[in-house]
């Protein structure tokens, strides 16, 4: 037994499953999820000893590569002045300022300390700003597991969302209704359904929660367009998408502008950091400004402040990084659509950017329906053929790869090579 294993055993019998977040468990793998000891640029060491090049990187927070030495060294200096006060500080000001002074769209931000909590609050807002109720969103985007986001699944549009978890009663799906991705008709037949009581459209700007599935031509411009007609509030959920497309996130990156964003992920460099923000005259409903509450005792925690602070100067005093991810992207996944071309084989490599998906289906991946589509079986024979190969990846076919600053490209050839004999 390796010493995962006997840990997993460990695990299950006091941790729901033996883990604290469900992709963990490997469920649609079937056998022990690696248990991790360290990890340090492009690679992450389990507790056996094995090595391997890591292409999940958090989900997304470690786009500097793990363990980078100035955030570190941020977060030990932090921590020399005490951990939380609870209280205001400094570094919170900075943070605000620092966002809202270098994307357009972001007057006002306020700190949480999860995606989750981030979108909660935002929906929470855009209903206070609009005095009105409904909330579109797609099937296959994962916006956080707060009760009314937790409706997904179901294969067509819906005026009001079924619940997906047991114990979130009908009543807080109810006015969450359901459209297709990329489908810029489902979601005018909701608004008019709706009969103007659509207080916001949420979305990730790119699909990255059922596989990556990128927004096509003119859908997110139609959302925008949809909105303003009905008077309601545009949220991109950046929680993967900011800061990693662009510094500014999709919303820089199609040139889409929204009325509220969150985020989170590489928001706190690996520390639990979420944070939503957008227009002023929106973001001056927040309390204790405004009267749609919405508190934290550890929101604003100056040691996740300073990781965070520091990974977004960072990148925003090397943007070339964003140039060079493009550029990565197209070598690996272009790579890996190659090879799986010249095998013959029925998969789809959809990609932007430092995100990729490969799904094992013959059509097109546009929307939840189709990425189902995917042999989930044959996912989980690549998966392990390549974590024997040394190659980390996400345990699951609805999530994406991330590449970061310190996958180089002889490691990304490294990856190629395995992809090639696996497939
Ligand atoms: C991860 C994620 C969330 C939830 O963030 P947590 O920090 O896990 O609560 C929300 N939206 C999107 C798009 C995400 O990828």
């Amino acid at each position: 037994m390796t010493k995962s294993e006997k840990l997993f055993e460990r695990a299950v019998k006091r941790i729901p499953g033996g883990v604290n977040s469900p992709v963990r468990a490997y469920g649609s793998i079937g056998e022990a999820p690696r248990f991790i000891d360290r990890a340090d640029g492009c690679y992450i060491y389990d507790v056996d000893g094995n090595r391997y090049i890591d292409y999940i990187d958090s989900w997304g927070p470690m786009i500097l590569g793990h363990n980078f030495p100035a955030i570190r060294e941020s977060v030990l200096k932090a921590c020399e002045n005490g951990l939380s006060f609870g209280c205001a500080t400094e570094i919170e000001v900075e943070m605000a300022e620092f966002i809202c002074e270098r994307i357009p769209h972001v007057d006002m931000i306020r700190m949480v300390n999860s995606g989750t909590e981030a979108v909660m609050s935002a929906i929470r807002v855009a209903r206070g700003f609009t005095g009105k109720n409904k909330i579109i969103k797609f099937a296959g985007c994962y916006h956080g597991h707060s009760d009314a986001m937790l409706v997904s699944a179901g294969s067509g549009v819906m005026t009001s969302g079924v619940p997906d978890s047991a114990g979130v009663p009908k009543g807080c799906t109810e006015d969450t209704m359901l459209a297709v991705y990329n489908d810029i008709g489902s979601v005018k037949a909701l608004f008019e359904q709706a009969d103007g009581q659509v207080a916001a459209v949420i979305v990730e700007a790119v699909g990255a929660n059922m596989g990556v599935v990128p927004p096509c031509e003119g859908f997110l411009e139609g959302l925008r367009a949809l909105c303003d007609q009905y008077h309601a509030l545009l949220i991109f959920d950046e929680v993967i998408t900011g800061f990693r497309l662009a510094f500014g996130g999709a919303a820089q990156y199609f040139g889409v502008t929204p009325d509220l964003v969150t985020y989170g992920k590489i928001i706190g460099a690996g520390m639990p950091v979420g944070a939503y923000g957008g227009r002023r005259d929106v973001m001056e409903l927040v309390s204790p400004a405004g009267k749609v509450y919405q508190a934290g005792t550890l929101s604003g925690n100056p040691v996740a402040m300073a990781a965070g602070l520091t990974q977004l100067k960072y990148l925003y005093d090397h943007q070339e990084i964003y140039k060079e991810l493009e550029a990565k992207g197209q070598m690996l996944y272009g790579g890996m659509e190659k090879i799986a071309r010249e095998k013959g084989l029925k998969v789809q490599m959809n990609h932007i950017s430092s995100l990729g998906s490969l799904f094992f289906t013959g059509q097109p991946v546009v929307d939840y329906v189709s990425a189902k589509t995917s042999d989930t079986k044959a996912f989980a024979e690549y998966f392990k053929k390549m974590l024997k190969m040394g190659i980390h990846m996400a345990p699951s076919q609805f999530e994406a790869m991330f590449l970061s600053a310190a996958h180089t490209d002889e490691i990304i050839m490294e990856t190629l090579d395995a992809v090639k004999l696996v497939l």
